[in-house]
C-alpha cells in the first residue's frame, strides 16, 4: 500500500514538473500580447522653448530666461476712433456724380431749352425712367413740371433750377421722418438688418456700428447670418476695429439663438444699440418668413425690435425692388438703407423705392470705405444732383 502511495506521489511530482517546464518553454513573449495603445510621448522641450502650463497649472518657475511666446509679440489690434455721422452726406456728395449727370444735368439741360415741345417732354420722361424714378412718379413729375413751366412763362436758368429742385424734393418727401431708431430708454435699441445677400447687408451693419461708435455710442453686433462663415468673420472684423462686441454662433447654427444672445449681451453690457445682421437667403417666401419671424419673436423675449432696416442695392433696379418687396411683406420694414449709390446713374431709385415700399430711405451707401455710409438728407441729395 505504502509502495503504491510512493509511486503515485512520484508520478504526480514528475507531471507537475513536466507541465511547469512546458509552460516556461512556450510562455507568450511580450510582443505576442495584444498591445494597449499609448499616446506618443510629447517631445521634450528644446532649450529656449517653454512648455505651456496646462489649465490650472502653475508655470514651473524655470531659471532660464525664455523669449515670450509668439502671440505675445503680436501687437493687440488698435481700436480706431471713427468720425461722427453728422455731415457725411455733404462730404460724400461728389460720389453722386453719375446720378448727377443723368438726373441733374440732363434734366436741367432739357428744361432750359427754348422750346419745350412734346419731343422734349418725352425726353424728360425717358430720362426720369432711365434714372429709375419709376413709371407712376415720372408721370406725376412730368405733369407738374409742365404746369409749372406754363405758369412761369419765360424761364431764367435760376427759375429752371428752382423748379427742378422743388419738384425732386417734393417727390422725395423732405417731411418724412428719417430718424434711425438706435436709442431706447433704459435698454439697448435693437436694429434688425435684412435684405438679399450681396446687397451690402453685412457691410452696412459694420459701417453703421462704426458710425454709432463715432457718435459716442456703445454697440453690440450680432452675426445671425450663420449660413455664411465669411459674413460672420467680416462682422467680427468690423466690430474689432472699433471695439464693438460681436456675438457669433457656430456655422449653420440657429440664427434666432445668436440674435437672442446678442441682445442679452447688449443688455448685460448696458450697450446703446444692438445691430443684428441676418441671412438673406431668398429660398421661398414662407422659408424666409419663418426664419425672420422666428428671429424677431425670439429677440422680443428680451427687448423690442426698434428698427428693421432693409438693405437695397441701388444698382439692381427693378429686380432688386421686387426682392425687396418680398422682405417688406415678411417683416415690418421701418427704414431703407440704399447702398452703392456711388456706382449708379439711377439715383431716382430713392423716389421709387419709398413709393413702392411706403418706407423712407434712412441711410445711403456711397462707397466701399468704412465711413462711406451717411444718414440720408434729401436736400443735400437734390443739391448734389442739380448743383447749387
Ligand atoms: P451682403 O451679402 O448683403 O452682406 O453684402 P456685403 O456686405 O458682403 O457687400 C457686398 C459687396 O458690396 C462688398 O464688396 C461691399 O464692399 C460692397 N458694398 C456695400 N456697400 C457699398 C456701397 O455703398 N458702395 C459700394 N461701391 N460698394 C458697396
Amino acid at each position: 500500500m505504502d509502495g503504491y502511495i510512493g509511486i503515485i506521489v512520484i508520478v504526480a511530482l514528475v507531471a507537475v514538473l513536466a507541465v511547469g517546464g512546458l509552460f516556461l518553454l512556450f510562455r507568450p513573449k511580450a510582443k505576442d500580447l495584444p498591445s494597449v495603445q499609448t499616446p506618443p510621448e510629447a517631445p521634450a522641450p528644446e532649450v529656449g522653448e517653454r512648455a505651456a502650463p496646462g489649465l490650472g497649472e502653475q508655470d514651473g518657475g524655470t531659471t532660464t530666461t525664455l523669449p515670450p511666446p509668439a502671440e505675445e509679440l503680436v501687437k493687440a489690434p488698435e481700436i480706431e476712433v471713427p468720425p461722427p455721422s453728422a455731415g457725411r452726406m455733404v462730404r460724400l456728395r461728389s460720389r453722386l456724380a453719375r446720378s448727377q449727370n443723368v438726373l441733374g444735368r440732363g434734366l436741367l439741360e432739357l428744361l432750359s431749352r427754348d422750346r419745350l415741345d412734346d419731343d422734349v417732354w418725352d425726353e424728360i420722361e425717358e430720362t426720369l425712367i432711365t434714372a429709375d424714378v419709376g413709371v407712376a412718379p415720372t408721370r406725376v413729375m412730368v405733369e407738374e413740371l409742365r404746369t409749372k413751366v406754363k405758369v412761369l412763362g419765360s424761364r431764367s436758368p435760376q427759375d429752371v433750377r428752382r423748379l427742378l429742385r422743388d419738384e425732386l424734393l417734393a417727390q422725395i418727401g423732405p417731411e418724412l421722418d428719417r430718424t434711425l431708431h438706435t436709442e431706447a430708454p433704459g435698454r439697448p435699441a435693437v436694429v434688425l438688418v435684412v435684405g438679399v445677400n450681396g446687397t451690402g447687408k453685412t457691410t452696412t451693419s459694420g459701417k453703421l456700428a462704426r458710425a454709432l461708435v463715432g457718435d459716442g455710442k456703445k454697440v453690440v453686433l450680432g452675426a445671425a447670418d450663420t449660413f455664411r462663415a465669411a459674413a460672420t468673420d467680416q462682422l467680427q472684423t468690423w466690430g474689432d476695429r472699433v471695439g464693438a462686441g460681436v456675438v457669433r454662433g457656430p456655422e449653420g447654427g440657429d440664427p434666432a439663438s445668436v440674435a437672442f444672445d446678442a441682445v442679452a449681451k447688449g443688455i448685460a453690457d448696458a450697450a446703446d444699440t444692438v445691430i443684428i445682421d441676418t441671412a438673406g437667403r431668398l429660398h421661398t417666401k414662407t422659408g424666409l418668413m419663418d426664419e425672420l419671424g422666428k428671429v424677431k419673436r425670439v429677440i422680443e423675449k428680451k427687448a423690442m425690435v426698434d428698427e428693421v432696416l432693409l438693405v437695397l442695392d441701388a444698382t439692381t433696379g427693378q429686380n432688386g425692388m421686387r426682392q425687396a418687396q418680398v422682405f417688406a411683406e415678411v417683416v415690418n420694414v421701418t427704414g431703407i438703407a440704399l447702398t452703392k449709390l456711388d456706382g449708379t446713374a439711377k439715383g431716382g431709385i430713392v423716389i421709387s423705392v419709398q413709393r413702392e415700399l411706403g418706407v423712407p430711405v434712412k441711410l445711403v451707401g456711397l462707397g466701399e470705405g468704412p465711413d462711406d455710409l451717411a444718414p440720408f438728407d434729401p436736400e443735400v441729395f437734390v443739391d448734389a444732383l442739380i448743383g447749387d
